[in-house]
């Protein structure tokens, strides 16, 4: 079962959230359309919590849900390396469960 969502990385609006290109540029995330299409069971990105953006700063989707805000979840346990919040000790994506959060 695939879920069509919202894109969280430009809220719908289909346009680049930063400008990067040029203020008519298309969302890279959704292509433009403002949504976007996640297989269920679907989870908010724990790594950039549901915002798409990358949590480092940088002005790009986030690289565990591509933008999205929301993941796929492999399991349902809580991933014992990172606690459940998907990030390692640098704040890059944790190795045990992709940044997820999740583990089987
Ligand atoms: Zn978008
Ligand atoms: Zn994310
Ligand atoms: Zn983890």
């Amino acid at each position: 079962m695939i879920h069509r969502i919202m894109c969280a990385f430009c809220k719908g609006t289909g346009k680049d959230p930063f400008d990067l290109l040029s203020p008519i540029s298309h969302c890279l995330v959704c292509t433009g359309t403002g949504m976007v299409q996640v297989e269920d069971p679907v989870i908010i990105c724990v790594y950039c919590t549901g915002t798409g953006k990358n949590p480092l700063g940088s002005r790009v989707p986030c690289i565990v849900c591509g933008g999205k805000g929301r993941n796929h979840r492999e399991g349902d346990k809580k991933c014992s390396q990172c606690k459940g919040t998907g990030k390692s000790g640098d704040s890059l994506p944790c190795t045990g469960c992709k940044g997820t959060g999740k583990t089987k």
